[in-house]
């Protein structure tokens, strides 16, 4: 095996210290920074990924709630929570855990929230600021895959990345945080007819598609940086997009599922969150 392989874990536990000084050193000044989760419903998945998001954030020492509401509740009662959230000046961040029951608008959600307080990115108003080039709160996934790139040495200036995926959680925000950084960015998605023709063509790679073992190393040229962001379930283990035994023979890093890109989310999301605080405390 060749490839380097980036390790998201070491990476987020690493910032994730950095944070904790930072959020001892607001402390001092009085400010505490404040994450707010809301879930609705019993999914395990969303319940699980929560719990880690509530755990993360008291762990780099911020206050955080989670508020968990009943399957069948309304709209009405979910936008009334939010608004309540977003006048309360004590919540910096507030994140509704995504996938919504069937009787809830998840667009009207995202856009009820606070642009100030959007820690997930995916207010319009954050959408268009990244479309644009503005400082704004980036969705925690992509923003991840940023950092990573950036700690692991890899430039990005003129490079080609093409990204499989277009979905507005990562695969679009991915590529336009990229394209900010001056890559030259190729999507693909479902609809993309010979696949292989592009990603051979990468420089950097990002998977996103959820679909494992979409890409093997037959996909890739010699000196690929390969992101894979996938997370699927198969025979109940944990595995990404890309088939790492193949790849890693022929890129010059990798990154791994477990322990890859999801690591680096939460990480985001705190990051996100102790900028909310800042923001705020300095208007
Ligand atoms: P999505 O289902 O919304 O989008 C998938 C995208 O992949 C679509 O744009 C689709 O066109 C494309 N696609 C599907 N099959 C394809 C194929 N055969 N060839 C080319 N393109 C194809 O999913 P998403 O929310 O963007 O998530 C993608 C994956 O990333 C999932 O496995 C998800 O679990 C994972 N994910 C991981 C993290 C993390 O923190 N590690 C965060 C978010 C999503």
């Amino acid at each position: 095996m060749s490839a380097e392989v980036i390790y998201g874990k070491d990476l987020a536990q690493q910032l994730r210290q950095e944070m904790k000084e930072e959020v001892a050193q607001l402390e001092e000044q009085g400010i505490h920074p404040k994450l707010v989760v809301v879930i609705v419903g019993e999914d395990p998945a969303s319940k699980s990924y929560v719990k880690g998001k509530q755990r993360a954030s008291e762990n780099v020492g911020m206050n955080s709630d989670l508020l968990e509401l009943p399957e069948d509740t309304t709209e009405e009662k979910l936008l009334n929570i939010i608004n309540d959230l977003n006048e309360d000046s004590s919540v910096h961040g507030i994140l509704v855990q995504l996938p919504l029951p069937k009787q809830i608008d998840e667009q009207k959600v995202i856009e009820a929230i606070d642009p100030a307080k959007d820690v997930d990115g995916f207010h319009p108003i954050n959408v268009g600021k990244l479309m644009t080039g503005q400082d704004t709160f980036y969705p925690c996934t992509p923003f991840g895959i940023l950092v990573m790139l950036q700690r692991a040495n890899i430039s990005i200036e003129g490079k080609h990345v093409v990204i499989i995926g277009r979905s507005n959680l990562v695969g679009k925000p991915v590529g336009q945080l990229l394209l900010n950084e001056n890559a030259t960015v190729t999507y693909c998605h479902s609809r993309t007819k010979n696949l292989r023709e592009h990603t051979k063509q990468a420089d950097i790679l990002i998977v996103a598609a959820g679909k494992a073992q979409l890409i093997t190393g037959e996909d890739i040229s010699e000196g690929t940086v390969v992101i894979d962001v996938g997370v699927n379930r198969v025979d109940g283990k944990l595995t990404g997009d890309v088939d790492f035994e193949s790849a890693a023979q022929k890129a010059s890093h990798i990154t791994p599922v477990p322990k890859g890109v999801g690591p680096m989310t939460i990480t985001m999301l705190l990051h996100n969150t102790i900028k909310a605080a800042k923001w705020i405390h300095k208007k």
